[in-house]
């Protein structure tokens, strides 16, 4: 931006307060040449040497893209122990003890693969272990892909099974996925090769009739196939405007070998075929389940095989590229108690925050927070349901908080004649001024 005067202002390269202020009119930038009328500011640094805004962010993201590379040299030297990468999860996410324990097995031994290939000393292959998540809508299989994709400091990315197609057919190419990765790599090739990849509704590619969708019937194996190569190891060619492809495309390669796989999905039914296999006698499901078919489910859900996952219509080698299979149970009310008010970013400690910024204070009781659980579970769409359900409540609030005097306290409670959850607000007593 021109300042309309002779003046560049700028400091010598070391510290300074802009001591180093010229006059020079003809000032422009070492790195782009151009002059500061067209770019603003310069800093000027020792023996006529100018840099401009523009190029200081472009040297700023080149440092913290080589930043962003270093971790991965440190994070091999220190690959987190299943230990740790549980007592991490267990910060995020509520119960899933048996799948937080796979996953961090899982995740420990493919960076330690990752490693053992980077130091190039190590004759033993060690395979990729994908995984495979089965578990109802809102227990947690998003947020334990994620949480772990933080820890790691790796690039994280979520694709849905379901928007993929088999080529030739309206729908998105399984490279696509492979794209937003990219996109979380910030365009670092490099780092998304080392990242992980969540695709969710895997399920739903099944290529048997237990697809309710006509629509589905164009992905189906077709698109388990692309799949499979792309799990295996495979050097992808990734359109980067995304979309089909097309054969007057330019591609960035992608290899794929070293990106974690976590694929996941609900798997409706899926309990009833363990059942099946274990013998067991079904005890039949009714709308509004009970606590004990609740149990019952998370127990034969523990007991997920590879062969149960067969049922659904995938190919055996896209299962067999899968070979760490970890169920979530759905979450019980008590489970969902803890979900509103445990976790580090926990729905509750969120509004309470909103709050404090406010200078006032919220509780909830516990009679409201029991309350809110079994209405998520009413829903039957898990902890995803508690959000909505908290937000109707607090709707009045937050419109009137603005406006509260500091030191303001809203109660969350159920309201004895009605049995709604509603809010009552106590206000400070005024002192008295003298
Ligand atoms: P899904 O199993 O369908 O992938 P998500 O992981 O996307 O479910 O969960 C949706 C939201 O519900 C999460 O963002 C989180 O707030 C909450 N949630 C679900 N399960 C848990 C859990 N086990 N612990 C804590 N929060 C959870």
């Amino acid at each position: 931006m021109p300042q309309g005067k002779d003046v560049v202002p700028g400091r010598r390269s070391v510290g300074g307060s802009g001591s180093g202020n010229t006059t020079r009119r003809n000032a422009f930038c070492s790195f782009c040449r151009k002059s500061y009328r067209d770019v603003g500011p310069l800093v000027e640094g020792p023996g006529d040497v100018y840099i401009c805004g523009e190029c200081i962010e472009l040297c700023q993201s080149i440092l913290d893209q080589e930043q962003k590379r270093k971790p991965q040299k440190k994070l091999f030297n220190e690959i987190p122990s299943p230990r740790d990468i549980v007592t991490h999860l267990d910060e995020y996410v509520i119960g899933q003890t048996g799948t937080k324990r796979a996953l961090a097995v899982a995740v420990h031994n493919h960076y330690k693969r990752l490693s053992a290939t980077w130091e190039g000393g190590n004759d033993v292959e060690i395979e990729k272990s994908n995984i495979l998540l089965v578990g109802p809508t809102g227990s947690g299989k998003t947020l334990l892909a994620r949480s772990l994709a933080k820890m790691l400091n790796v690039p994280f990315a979520i694709g849905d099974a379901t928007t993929l197609t088999e080529a030739g057919y309206v729908g998105e190419d399984v490279e696509n996925l492979l794209l937003k990765l990219l996109h979380a790599a910030d365009f670092d090739i490099e780092a998304a090769q080392r990242g992980i990849l969540y695709i969710d509704e895997i399920d739903k590619i099944g290529k048997t009739s237990q697809n309710v969708s006509i629509t589905r019937d164009v992905s189906g194996e077709g698109v388990q196939q692309a799949l499979l190569k792309m799990l295996e190891g495979t050097v992808a060619n990734v359109p980067p405007q995304g979309g089909r492809k097309h054969p007057e495309q330019q591609y960035i390669q992608i290899d794929t070998t070293n990106i974690l796989f976590i694929c996941g999905g609900t798997f409706v039914g899926v309990d009833e075929i363990i059942r099946k296999r274990l013998g067991k006698k079904s005890f039949g499901f009714g709308p509004g389940s009970t606590v004990k078919e609740e149990a019952d489910v998370a127990t034969l859900l523990g007991q997920v095989h590879s062969d149960d996952i067969l049922e659904f219509g995938m190919i055996p080698e896209l299962i067999g590229r899968l070979p760490v299979v970890t169920a979530l149970a759905p979450l019980d009310v008590p489970g969902l108690i803890k979900v509103l008010t445990e976790p580090k970013n926990a729905l509750v400690k969120q509004y309470q925050a909103l709050f404090g910024m406010e200078d006032c204070e919220l509780h909830f009781t516990e009679a409201a927070l029991k309350s809110i659980a079994q209405k998520a579970q009413v829903k039957n769409v898990g902890a995803r349901g508690l959000r909505g359900i908290v937000e109707e409540i607090m709707l009045d609030v937050m419109f009137e908080l603005p406006d509260q005097e500091p030191g303001t306290t809203y109660t969350i409670d159920v309201d004895s004649t009605d049995g709604k959850v509603r809010h009552c607000k106590s206000i400070p007593q005024r002192k008295e001024s003298a």
